[in-house]
């Protein structure tokens, strides 16, 4: 985990009626970079999926994770939050070895959407797929 909390407000989700959920609070990067290196050294572990609830919550420690853990040469797996996900976050995602991106998409009605209080839309979990796939990642 490179970040815990999320401050979104779904209507199902049950960290919402936490306080103490709802703050992110991202560690140190460099040391989860170092953590990878001993899976790496230590294990021979060389696929890992980031259990975030979405590891793009916040922009420059994804960005910061993805450079400097390119050079280990692993394969990730993470959760991202659908309307937060773009070009700039694919391009890093993609290079620094995560090769599937989840999101929950929850459902194809915007109504619904609305009434969850998932902040997307059927638009966004689309275009979400789309950038997912162009930069060569499965979603
Ligand atoms: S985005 Fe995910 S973690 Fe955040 S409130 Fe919604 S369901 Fe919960």
């Amino acid at each position: 985990m490179l970040s815990q909390g999320c401050p979104y407000n779904c209507s199902f989700c049950c960290g919402r009626l936490v306080p103490y959920y709802r703050r992110v609070r991202v560690r140190d990067i460099a040391s989860v970079v170092s953590e990878m290196r001993h899976l790496v050294d230590n294990y021979g572990i060389k696929s890992v999926m980031a259990f975030d609830d979405e590891v793009n919550l916040l922009n420059e420690p994804l960005l910061e994770f993805c450079s400097k853990i390119k050079p280990l040469g692993m394969k990730f797996r993470a959760f991202v939050k659908a309307n937060l996900f773009n070009d700039i976050q694919a391009e890093a995602m993609a290079s620094a070895g995560f090769v599937e991106v989840c999101t929950g998409v929850e459902a194809g009605d915007d109504r619904i959407l609305g009434i969850i209080d998932k902040q997307t839309t059927r638009i966004i979990n689309k275009r979400f797929v789309q950038t997912a796939r162009k930069h060569g990642m499965r979603s």
